[in-house]
C-alpha cells in the first residue's frame, strides 16, 4: 500500500507584507522523488518551512505521515538540508565526524549519550555520501559540495524517511553536480528515502526524479515527470516569465 508522506490542503501563507503561498494543495507519497521548481521568491523555501513546522499556515491543513502536523511527533523521520548549509568558513571549529554525529541529537534527545557504536554509525553515514575519508577533517576546510554531502550524512544518521533539500547544489562546481545527484538518486532507490528537492538543475536530475511541482505562489503543475515533459515551453514562460528552461 502506498503511504502518504505529505498532504497539503488549501494551504496559504502570509508574511507581514507578502502573500508567499496561495491556496496550495498537493501530496507526496512514500518513495517519491519530487523536484520543486520555481523562480526566486516563488515561495519554495516558505513551503519547505511549513512542512518542517518552522512556520504555521495562515490557513489550510498539513498532514505528515497521515497525521495532522500539530499532532505529528516523529521529527527525526524528516531530514532537512537548508540552502545555507554549505557556508562554513575555514575557521569553523568542528570536524566532519562531529558535525555528522550531531545529527543524532534529534533522535536521542539533547542530553542523552550517544550510542556506543556512534563511530560506526558516523562511518556508515559518511560512506553513503562518499565522504568516508574525510571524517577527521575540519568542516570549514572542505569545498561547498563536500560540506553539503557532510550535511546530508548528518541528516542520514538519524535514519530519515523523508529528506528535504533546499537548493543543495548552489555553490557546487558544475562538474560535481552530476555525481551529487547520482548520490541522491541512490539514497532514494536503495533506502527508499522520499526526496523533496528544490533545484534549478532539472535537466541534470530529470532522468531519475519521479515527480515535478512548479510553484509560483500557487502550484501551476504537479504530477509525474513524464507529464511535465509534455508541457509546452509557452506555458512555462507564462508561469515564470522566461525563467525556467525546458529540458529534454
Ligand atoms: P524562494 O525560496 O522560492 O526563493 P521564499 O519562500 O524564500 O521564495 O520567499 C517567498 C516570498 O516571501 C518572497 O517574496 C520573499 O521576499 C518573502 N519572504 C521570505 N521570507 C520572508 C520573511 N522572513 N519575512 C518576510 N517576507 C519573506
Ligand atoms: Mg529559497
Amino acid at each position: 500500500m502506498i503511504k502518504p508522506i505529505i498532504q497539503l490542503q488549501n494551504v496559504s501563507f502570509q508574511y507581514d507584507e507578502t502573500q508567499a503561498l496561495n491556496n496550495i494543495s498537493f501530496h507526496v507519497q512514500e518513495g517519491d522523488f519530487l523536484a520543486l521548481l520555481g523562480p526566486n521568491g516563488s515561495g519554495k523555501s516558505t513551503l519547505l518551512k511549513l512542512i518542517l513546522g518552522l512556520l504555521k499556515p495562515t490557513s489550510g491543513e498539513i498532514k505528515l505521515f497521515g497525521e495532522p502536523i500539530q499532532a505529528f511527533k516523529q521529527r527525526e523521520w524528516i531530514g532537512y538540508v537548508s540552502q545555507k548549509s554549505n557556508s562554513f568558513n575555514s575557521g569553523f571549529p568542528a570536524t566532519v565526524e562531529e558535525v555528522v554525529r550531531s545529527g543524532l541529537t534529534k533522535k536521542i534527545g539533547l542530553f542523552k549519550r550517544y550510542p556506543q557504536n556512534v563511530k560506526q554509525l558516523v562511518g556508515e553515514a559518511l560512506q553513503a555520501v562518499g565522504m568516508e575519508n574525510f571524517a577527521t577533517r575540519n568542516i570549514g576546510q572542505l569545498s561547498g559540495g563536500q560540506q553539503q554531502r557532510v550535511f546530508i550524512a548528518r541528516a542520514l544518521i538519524a535514519e530519515p524517511k523523508l529528506l528535504i533539500l533546499d537548493e543543495p547544489t548552489v555553490g557546487i562546481d558544475h562538474e560535481n553536480v552530476q555525481s551529487f545527484y547520482d548520490m541522491l538518486v541512490k539514497l532514494n532507490e536503495e533506502r527508499q528515502i522520499t526526496m523533496i528537492l528544490v533545484t534549478h538543475d532539472v535537466d541534470i536530475v530529470s532522468e531519475h526524479i519521479s515527480h515535478v511541482a512548479c510553484l509560483n505562489k500557487t502550484i501551476h503543475f504537479h504530477g509525474y515527470k513524464n507529464d511535465f515533459d509534455h508541457i509546452s515551453q509557452q506555458k512555462l514562460d507564462a508561469w515564470y516569465g522566461h525563467k525556467v528552461r525546458k529540458i529534454h
